[in-house]
C-alpha cells in the first residue's frame, strides 16, 4: 500500500502566545516557545542558551542563534 506523501507541513508562530506550531495537514503535531530576539527583533524557537544574564543570574535579554556569536 503506497501511502499518499502529499502532506503539508506548516509551521505558524503566535506572536500574541510566543508559541511556535508545526502542523501537518492542518493537524498540530508539535508546539514550541518562541521568544523575539532582543538584538535583531527576529522571533525564533526559544533556546535557553540565549538568555543573557545578569550578575545575579536573572535572564533580562534574550539573543537568538545569530547574534549570540
Ligand atoms: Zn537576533
Amino acid at each position: 500500500m503506497e501511502a499518499t506523501s502529499m502532506s503539508a507541513v506548516t509551521e505558524v508562530i503566535n506572536v500574541a502566545e510566543m508559541v511556535g506550531r508545526t502542523l501537518i495537514d492542518g493537524k498540530v503535531v508539535a508546539e514550541f516557545k518562541c521568544e523575539r530576539c532582543d538584538n535583531c527583533e527576529r522571533i525564533e524557537i526559544l533556546d535557553r542558551a540565549g538568555y543573557q544574564r545578569d550578575v545575579s543570574g536573572t535572564p533580562i535579554l534574550w539573543f537568538c542563534g545569530q547574534c549570540r556569536k
